[in-house]
């Protein structure tokens, strides 16, 4: 059993560095594009501030600010992802209370939200023992999606059930939905989908998800249909 148990980490190890090895690669190439966009019109900008107008400067500048604000979301989601990362070799073993869990993932997610969110529970579920760390960054990112990707005045609803050994959490918006040939995509690093406008994001979200629930042994499903709304299902072996 021990050795089975050292075999596993060392094999959980072993995906993390490569999933680390491929992430770093992926992040630089993502960072270069912005970067590029900054050091360009910085350097128009320095060429002819004496002779170039307001009205031909303040596209420049806009530019520069919506390429620093995606830098600084980039940065905010990769320390997630490294924050969680390390959270998952540092299990807890108390018993979480699933249900005051959700009720605080709730009010957490409402204060900065004008959505309706709904937690519904099915059957009898009590605590189980499920890391904090681990759960909390998945069901966020999921949240925090079905808020960003549907209408202000539509509700979500974060469902709740237990069956034998598993915990299942199901988060479902009415938004813009995920075409199919999106759906295949968007566990992969950086991957947004074609039909989020201008929605702001760095498509890292749901592979941190989906990194999180692979390691812990779960699964992650996706229902969904355009312009009527989205479920994502997460199963976690207790
Ligand atoms: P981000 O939201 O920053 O783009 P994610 O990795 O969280 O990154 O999501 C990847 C893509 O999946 C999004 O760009 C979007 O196309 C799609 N997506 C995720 N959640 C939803 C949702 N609830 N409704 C519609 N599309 C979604």
């Amino acid at each position: 059993q021990v050795e089975l148990e050292l075999c596993q980490a060392l094999q959980q190890i072993q995906q993390l560095r490569e999933l680390k090895a491929n992430f770093i690669s992926m992040v630089c190439h993502q960072f270069r594009t912005p970067l590029n966009a900054v050091s360009f019109s910085n350097s128009l900008l320095k060429r002819h501030i004496d002779e170039w107008t307001k009205e031909k400067t303040r596209p420049l500048l806009d530019h520069i600010q919506t390429a620093v604000e995606k830098l600084s979301r980039m940065l905010n989601d990769i320390l997630f992802f490294a924050n969680a990362e390390a959270a998952k070799f540092n299990f807890e073993t108390e018993p979480l209370d699933l249900i005051q869990f959700c009720n605080e993932l709730v009010i957490q997610i409402q204060m900065s939200s004008s959505h309706d969110i709904n937690f519904v529970r099915e059957g009898s579920c009590g605590s189980a023992r499920i890391d904090r760390q681990l759960l909390e960054p998945i069901l966020k990112n999921l949240l925090d999606n079905a808020v960003k990707y549907s209408p202000s005045d539509s509700p979500v609803d974060l469902q709740l059930s237990c069956k034998s050994g598993k915990v299942i959490f199901q988060v479902t918006d009415r938004g813009i939905g995920i075409a199919v040939a999106d759906r295949q995509q968007i566990f992969e690093p950086f991957y947004r989908g074609k039909n989020i406008k201008n929605i702001p994001g760095t498509g890292l979200g749901l592979s941190l998800v989906k990194t999180l629930v692979d390691l812990y042994g779960g699964q992650i499903a996706v229902e969904s249909e355009i312009d009527i709304g989205t479920t994502f299902t997460v199963m976690l072996p207790v």
